[in-house]
């Protein structure tokens, strides 16, 4: 789907307002979370508007493959070498605020565990 009004993460992979870009290709932008949890934390998205990992299909597991591939690839840029965690929060009850699929890439800290 093309961009989606109102959608801020559209927007950010449009262009239209600013955020730190960590990496940008043809399908895929990661940038830094405004509202970091850890002194690492990066989010990456697929430039085409998919709600929630919900809306995925098998159709979509090449392009969820390489969203993690770019998370992986960050992570030894910003040398997380002692470990990092990524998540995809899912819609209410999973904690999504932004309906627009995105993978949380967290490091540079020890993480606890469960989450809340
Ligand atoms: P989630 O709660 O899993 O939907 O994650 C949404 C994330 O997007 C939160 O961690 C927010 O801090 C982050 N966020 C919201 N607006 C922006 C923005 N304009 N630029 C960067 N990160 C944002």
């Amino acid at each position: 789907m093309a961009e989606v009004p109102d959608c801020i993460f559209c927007k950010i992979a449009a262009g239209e307002i600013p955020a730190k870009i960590e990496h940008a290709d043809e399908d895929i932008v990661a940038f830094h979370d405004i509202n970091a949890a850890a002194p690492v934390h990066l989010l990456v998205i697929p430039r085409r508007h998919i709600a929630s990992l919900a809306e995925t299909t098998d159709a979509e597991a090449p392009l969820l493959g390489r969203i993690v591939s770019v998370a992986r690839q960050l992570a030894a840029k910003f040398e997380l070498d002692s470990g990092y965690r990524v998540v995809i929060n899912c819609r209410e009850d999973g904690g999504q605020s932004v309906p627009h699929i995105h993978l949380h890439l967290l490091g540079g800290r020890r993480l606890g565990w469960p989450p809340g």
